[in-house]
């Protein structure tokens, strides 16, 4: 049996899941990985904290929203490349313009790696995208428990909605990359297989200690936020959704690579369970190092959250990946305990 190692080209590899991806490719001793970041300084600081691990390599890609950006990186290695996972895509609320800022990078972005896939990669053999749940959900139902969803569902809201508000916009620009992918590799008759990965919000720990800064990653904020938080605090009701593990995700990315045909044209509706802000504010009160200095709430008011919320069916997503999700209380705790160790806090 041959021993060589595999080759991934992975978007976006400065990305807190990006990230969990290269250390599971890495730490699995199959694969090499090749990894689109946007500066030299991104590269080097991945080099380091990956102890200049010799199967990973850096391409500069600048800007996913040009639409040959991906071009000059795929004609030098495409060639050899066995795998493609796209992770690269705009995931922050805090932008001037929806178009511009979200739909566009997501869109051009997943057409830009596709179709550099199907020109420069004729060895590939399976693509894997990085979509989410905000391509599935009907967010204006979030919290009707008569909206059943599943691996099927779309996201309905049409560009004109989407240009609202920031979430509905990323929401949007999620749906649109996910769709291009799967149209493209339709029209283009692509000869490698396609999965999506759909994930809820992620939480869990950063790769490296050195990625907890003050404000970390949109999803991960969530935590960050609380863990920061007064007794005095406001538990508003502004986040209401579901939660999957880093770890979990980086996991589903990597599967498709190991049985490639099992997972073809799959969607894979990454979902943990339901939270709300209360609940992540309970699991944190249950941390010596944190009850008594942060916001209360009123504790154990989302006990009965699953039963409030649109009903996620993944069961197809469960059986085909075969692992057990972490639970809320894992994820938001190790998020946690990162974060106060690098504070000297623990
Ligand atoms: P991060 O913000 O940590 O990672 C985003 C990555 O995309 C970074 O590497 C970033 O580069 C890169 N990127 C963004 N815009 C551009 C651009 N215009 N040109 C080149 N690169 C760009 O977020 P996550 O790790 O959380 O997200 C990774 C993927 O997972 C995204 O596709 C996101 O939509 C998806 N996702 C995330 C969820 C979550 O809860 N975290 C839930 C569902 C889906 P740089 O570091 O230089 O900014």
């Amino acid at each position: 049996m041959s021993t060589e190692k595999q080759t991934v080209f992975l978007s976006g590899a400065s990305g807190f899941i990006a990230q969990h991806i290269i250390k599971q490719l890495l730490d699995s001793g199959k694969f090499k990985v090749i990894g689109s970041v946007r500066s030299e300084d991104k590269a080097n600081s991945l080099a380091k904290n990956f102890n200049k691990n010799p199967n990973l390599s850096f391409v500069y890609v600048k800007d996913i929203a040009e639409e040959t950006a991906f071009d000059e990186a795929f004609k030098e290695h495409g060639s050899k490349l066995d795998f493609v996972i796209h992770s690269a895509s705009p995931f922050t609320f805090d932008i001037t313009d929806i178009n511009k800022d979200l739909i566009i990078p997501a869109k051009v972005g997943s057409a830009g790696i596709f179709k550099a896939s199907v020109k420069y990669a004729s060895n590939l053999k399976h693509f894997v995208v990085t979509s989410s749940y905000a391509a599935i959900n009907d967010l204006l139902r979030e919290t009707d428990n008569t909206y059943h969803l599943n691996e099927n569902t779309w996201n309905p809201m049409p560009f004109d909605e989407a240009l609202a508000n920031p979430i509905f916009g990323y929401c949007y620009s999620k749906k649109v990359a996910e769709q291009t992918v799967w149209k493209l590799a339709e029209e283009l008759n692509a000869k490698f297989n396609v999965t999506a990965v759909n994930p809820v919000f992620v939480f869990g720990p950063q790769c490296f200690d050195s990625s907890v800064t003050k404000v970390l990653n949109t999803s991960c904020e969530i935590v960050n936020k609380f863990a920061h938080s007064t007794p005095e605090t406001e538990v508003d009701e502004s986040i209401k959704g579901s939660y999957i593990d880093v770890r979990d995700i980086a996991r589903a990315h990597v599967e498709p690579l190991l049985d490639s045909d099992k997972f073809n044209g799959k969607r894979l509706l990454m979902d943990g369970g339901r939270f709300g802000n209360q609940a992540i504010v309970d699991v944190l009160n249950t941390i010596p190092q944190l009850k008594g200095k942060i916001a209360v709430g009123t504790p154990h008011k989302e006990d009965d959250i699953e039963n409030q919320m649109a009903v996620i069916d993944n069961n197809a997503t469960k059986k085909l990946l075969n692992f057990e999700f972490m639970n809320l209380e894992q994820t938001v705790k190790d998020t946690a305990l990162q974060i106060l160790k690098v504070e000297g806090k623990l």
